[in-house]
């Protein structure tokens, strides 16, 4: 285009209050939304514009208003929404953990819509507790004598140590100072606590001796930290919890665990290592243990406290307790959560065991559906053995066979890389999270939801298509 062409192509662009009465925006301008639609006009407008500057014709009016009407509705979508997630990765911390069971979502929905008895004795029509409502649940599961609950572990261990060792000292192992992500680190959480910390033993190696030796009139209790997301092999020793809570009883002092997940039932008896449990830790003699809603429990996030009844009532008492304190919502669907435990049909109804619990047959059958429909529609897709795992720091190494749909590299001319493609899966909507090996993008069906199949198929099928826009 010539200077004046381009001048002339600016000077014709409609005006924002033109475009407004077109029939796409119209009904939109006569709302409360107005403001926002105007900036979505303006946007467009400039980036029409930019594009004459630099030689291309400008689009017919109605194109404009479309592209005014997307950029609108793109301002409206929710910055927070779902995504479904093809990593085969069960417990993703980045995408949100453990989805919730139908039951549960129920439960929060029903509570949020109005009023409830959340701190409240309907009995007697005085106030109440909000722990109350887990509380016999929780005994009843673990074989504690008291439960509290926070809002994550995080904030339970930092309770804990804050409520029965401040200014006294902490023993812990070497072995078991962790990083568990996200910048929690047990030794940086023990200081925040105005607890001291006494390491003893090694990296590998701590025996009950160590403790022992390491025990003074300072000392306020021994603490066990389950190394949830790593693993230490070979010429390794530690000493169980039992006799920890033996040593440390035997001096007047306390044990306490963080056990990290939280694993209701036995995970062996779904191909996997031992996960421990609560009621274990319960049972070897613990005064205290805390664990996450939101890993191997299934729930939402929260942090659970189980102990002695003496302890668990000074470890309410605290200050913290009320700074940290579960919301409403999170406690409906703990709640309803574990009910699925009560009634033993957590591996039915809870969707990270849900997930666990698929045999690899089911799996292959789902990726097989999915790469015929890709195939009827000129997709190359084909199926690969592969691996799922457990993630969120519970059982780490530990992986579940699983039948992957894999798309290769060359399946289409379509986008420059893998990265390329894998980018536009994540911006479609809803994105999808998938994961790169080599020359491939691999999507497990494991952590799919069965309702999303269809959604999966339709965004595969336009990241694909020579014609995206993404
Ligand atoms: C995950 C984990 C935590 C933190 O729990 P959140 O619920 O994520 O706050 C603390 N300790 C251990 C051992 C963990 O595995």
């Amino acid at each position: 285009m010539t200077l004046s062409e381009i001048q002339q192509q600016l000077r014709r662009l409609p005006s924002v209050d033109e475009l407004l009465r077109h029939p796409l925006l119209a009904p939109l301008a006569g709302t409360g939304a107005r403001p926002l639609l105007v900036e979505s006009a303006r946007e467009v407008i400039g980036s029409i514009r930019a594009q004459i500057r630099s030689g291309q014709a400008s689009p017919p009016l109605e194109e404009i208003a479309t592209r005014i009407q997307q950029s609108f509705q793109q301002r409206q979508r929710p910055n927070l929404r779902p995504v479904i997630n093809a990593t085969g990765v069960i417990i993703n911390t980045n995408l949100g953990r453990a989805p919730l069971s139908q039951e549960a979502l129920q439960a929060i929905a029903e509570v949020a819509q109005g009023y409830s008895n959340l701190e409240y004795e309907l009995e007697e029509g005085e106030r109440g507790q909000r722990h109350t409502h887990v509380r016999p649940l929780l005994r009843e599961l673990t074989g504690a004598e008291d439960a509290l609950v926070t809002n994550n572990n995080a904030a339970a261990v930092l309770l804990v140590l804050s409520a029965l060792a401040p200014g006294r000292e902490v023993i812990i192992s070497r072995g078991q100072l962790v990083e568990i992500g996200g910048g929690f680190r047990v030794p940086d959480v023990m200081r925040q606590s105005g607890a001291r910390l006494v390491e003893v033993g090694t990296t590998n190696r701590t025996r009950l001796g160590d403790y022992a030796n390491a025990m003074s009139a300072e000392t306020a209790l021994l603490l066990s930290v389950h190394p949830s997301n790593f693993l230490i092999t070979g010429f390794t020793e530690s000493a169980p919890l039992s006799a920890l809570a033996e040593l440390a009883h035997s001096q007047g002092l306390l044990a306490v665990e963080d056990l990290g997940s939280g694993c209701l039932i036995d995970s062996a008896h779904f191909g996997l290592a031992h996960e421990p449990m609560p009621q274990e830790s319960i049972a070897a003699g613990a005064d205290v243990v805390c664990f996450s809603g939101d890993k191997l429990l299934g729930g939402p996030q929260a942090g659970i406290i189980l102990g002695k009844r003496e302890i668990i009532a000074r470890i309410a008492k605290h200050p913290l307790m009320r700074t940290i304190r579960i919301d409403k919502l999170t406690l409906a669907g703990l709640e309803a959560t574990l009910r699925h435990y009560q009634r033993n049909e957590a591996p039915e109804r809870i969707p990270i065991w849900r997930m666990i619990a698929l045999p690899q047959e089911t799996l292959r059958q789902r990726a097989q559906q999915w790469m015929m429909q890709l195939r009827s529609r000129g997709v190359i897709a084909e199926l690969l053995e592969g691996q799922s795992t457990i993630g969120g720091g519970s059982l780490p190494s530990e992986t579940l066979p699983s039948t992957l749909l894999a798309i290769h590299e060359e399946a289409s001319t379509s986008y420059p890389s893998l990265e390329a493609l894998a980018k536009r899966l994540r911006s479609g909507d809803p994105p999808i999270v998938a994961r790169i090996l080599r020359d491939r993008l691999l999507l497990d069906p494991r952590t799919v939801l069965p309702e999303q199949d269809q959604m999966l198929l339709d965004g595969l099928r336009a990241a694909l298509a020579p014609e995206s826009s993404a």
